[in-house]
Parts: structure tokens; C-alpha cells; sequence
């Protein structure tokens, strides 16, 4: 589908791209960037890339397709610098997880002839770097794409077939809805996980260990969201503050109600709220976005990245 792809980053997700381009042969060459000597390193010799290159400018001349997967953070000195280099008709796309932000920084530096059409794979792992990516990743998630106005539609159709090769639907939204959206399926779900856990940790009368044996109980799913990388989740929050915001204030209302409940020994305020939100994962379960198992269907990403890993 593209004769040379440069993917602007080489870590969890762009591993992944390129795996998944692989499995169906979508690139004709696949090039890459990344910040760090050991990560260059690592994805030539998982073969994720044909050329490494130390700067982004390199990778991306002569690519019909250069796809963003560095953190939000670096989008704007990143785009600056590769944006001489971009060629005519390229397609130029991320995979950042807010879109109105990615729009911001990218927009303005992107040359004419070039398009520029954002994308953000509902897909992930807490685990980061070139070995953690796998083929299967995308297949059966959803990727939104957030084309701005004037967005050449035969572009856009293009990274829509690509993204749907990849194994992904893929769903056209304004970038505004998106980080909305995200901000409550994504965003406030880490914050929450990353809270508890430091809350846990804070305990003085609970040990550390106590914490550890016992967290079976629940606190384990959280400590598994909250060890996602820290520089992406640090940018997700600089960037969509006023979505999330939003969201953290319908949550505390919520948490305020159940607060109330327990204070006044309201069980069947409480028995309700909890048979509806056991609803919602039933309907996750039959969207196929997860599996009924208990694990939480991570043994199946596990075995799957195992066994990509080993691949040349
Ligand atoms: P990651 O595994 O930490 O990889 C980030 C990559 O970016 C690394 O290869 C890193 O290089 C490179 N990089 C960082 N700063 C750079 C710079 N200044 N110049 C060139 N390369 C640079 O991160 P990821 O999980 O793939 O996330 C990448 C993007 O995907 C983020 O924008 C995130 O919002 C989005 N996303 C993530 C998930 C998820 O679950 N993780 C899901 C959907 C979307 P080094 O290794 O050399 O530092």
C-alpha cells in the first residue's frame, strides 16, 4: 500500500505498526527514528526497520507515508525539523492519544502538498520500547481518525484502508469529540489507577508487603494500568487538560454519591449503582473489546508478544 514508510518512533506502538505492516506485506520499506542509540539498535536487529536514523529528517525523505509515534511532548520540535524534508503527496499521520493538541502542534509546520491527517490506535499495552510491540495489537480495536477540515478525502481513504489492514475498524471523529471521549475511556481511568496506588504506597499503618500479598483483592488491575510509561501519560494529561477536567468533575460527583451512600448505609443506592456498571463490562464483553476471562484476556496479549518478539 506504501512504498516507504518512516515511522517516527520505535517503541511500543510503532514496534507494533510494523509488525502488523509486515504480516500482510502493506510497505515496500520500512525506515524509522528513534531518540536512543539502544532503541535504534534493538529494532534493527528485531528487524522492525530497514535504516535507523538518529534524526528524524533522514528517516522521513523519499517516505509516501511517515507515521508520528513519539510521545505528544516532542510532536512540535520533531514536526519543525521534518517538516523540509516531507515529500509531495506524503501522507503525514500520528498516533497520539489527543488529538486536538496533535492538531496544534503539527498543523501549522506541515507543508503544502503534504497531508496531514491524525489517528489515534484505541490500543495498548503498559508495556513500552521496540520489544514490546506485536502484530496483533490493532486487530479488532477501533482506531480513530480525526482529519481536519479541507482534509483531502482520497488521503484520508487511503489511511483508512491501511488502518483496517492493520486489523483495526476505524472511525472518522472531530478532534474535540475525540479527546472528550478518550478523556473518560482512557485518561481519567489512568489517573484513578495511578492515584490508588500511590495512595497505597502512602499507607502508614498498611505495610508495604501487606500491600503487595493482598493485592489480589483488586488493587492488582489497577498497579497494572498504573505502570504505563510515565513521559506518555505526563503529556496525555498536559494536553487534554480541560477534557479531563471536565471528566474529573462528573467523577467526583459520582464518587461524592457513593461517599453519601456508605455514610448512611444506603445499600440499595449502592446494590443499583453496581448492577448498572456491571452492565457496561457485560457490553464491552459482547463488542468483543475484551474476553469474559478473569485475567482480563492479558495472558492472550502476553503469549501474543511473546511470540512476536521472537520473530526476525
Ligand atoms: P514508547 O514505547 O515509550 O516509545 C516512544 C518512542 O518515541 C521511542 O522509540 C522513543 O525513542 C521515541 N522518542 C521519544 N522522544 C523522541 C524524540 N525527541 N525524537 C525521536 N524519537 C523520540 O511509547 P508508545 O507507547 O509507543 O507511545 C507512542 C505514542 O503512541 C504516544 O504519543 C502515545 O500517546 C500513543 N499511544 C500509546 C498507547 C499505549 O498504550 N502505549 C496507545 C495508543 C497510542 P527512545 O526509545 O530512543 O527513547
Amino acid at each position: 500500500m506504501f512504498q516507504r514508510v518512516a515511522l517516527i518512533g520505535i517503541g511500543l506502538i510503532g514496534s507494533s505498526i510494523s509488525h502488523a505492516l509486515r504480516r500482510r506485506g502493506l510497505a515496500g520499506s520500512i525506515v524509522g527514528s528513534a531518540k536512543s542509540e539502544a532503541t535504534r539498535a534493538t529494532a534493527l536487529r528485531l528487524g522492525l526497520v530497514e535504516r535507523a536514523y538518529a534524526s528524524p529528517a533522514d528517516a522521513v525523505e523519499g517516505a509516501d507515508l511517515v507515521v508520528l509515534c513519539v510521545p505528544l511532548g516532542v510532536y512540535g520540535e520533531i514536526v519543525r525539523e521534518i517538516a523540509p524534508h516531507l515529500a509531495p503527496g506524503a501522507i503525514l499521520t500520528d498516533v497520539g492519544s489527543v488529538k486536538g493538541a496533535a492538531i496544534r502542534d503539527v498543523a501549522p509546520h506541515v507543508p503544502p502538498g503534504v497531508h496531514f491527517i491524525p489517528g489515534h490506535p484505541i490500543a495498548g499495552t503498559e508495556h513500552s520500547g521496540p520489544e514490546a510491540g506485536f502484530a496483533e495489537l490493532f486487530d479488532n480495536r477501533w482506531c480513530v481518525l480525526t482529519p481536519p477540515e479541507g482534509a483531502d478525502p482520497r488521503a484520508v481513504a487511503r489511511l483508512q484502508r491501511l488502518w483496517q489492514a492493520l486489523g483495526s475498524n476505524v472511525e472518522l471523529m472531530g478532534a474535540e469529540h475525540h479527546d472528550l471521549v478518550l478523556a473518560i475511556t482512557s485518561h481519567v481511568p489512568h489517573l484513578i489507577a495511578y492515584n490508588i496506588v500511590n495512595t497505597a504506597a502512602h499507607l502508614e499503618r498498611v505495610t508495604d508487603s501487606e500491600v503487595i500479598k493482598f493485592s489480589a483483592g483488586g488493587f492488582r488491575d489497577f498497579t497494572r494500568i498504573a505502570s504505563s510509561d510515565p513521559t506518555m501519560w505526563r503529556d496525555v494529561f498536559l494536553n487534554n487538560k480541560e477534557a479531563v477536567l471536565e471528566m474529573l468533575g462528573r467523577f467526583s460527583e459520582d464518587l461524592t454519591a457513593l461517599q453519601r451512600a456508605i455514610r448512611y448505609g444506603d445499600g440499595r443506592t449502592l446494590f443499583e449503582l453496581f448492577s448498572a456498571a456491571r452492565t457496561v463490562r457485560r457490553g464491552i464483553i459482547q463488542a468483543g473489546q475484551d474476553t469474559a476471562a478473569p485475567d482480563f484476556g492479558r495472558q492472550q496479549a502476553k503469549a501474543s508478544a511473546a511470540e512476536s518478539s521472537t520473530q526476525p
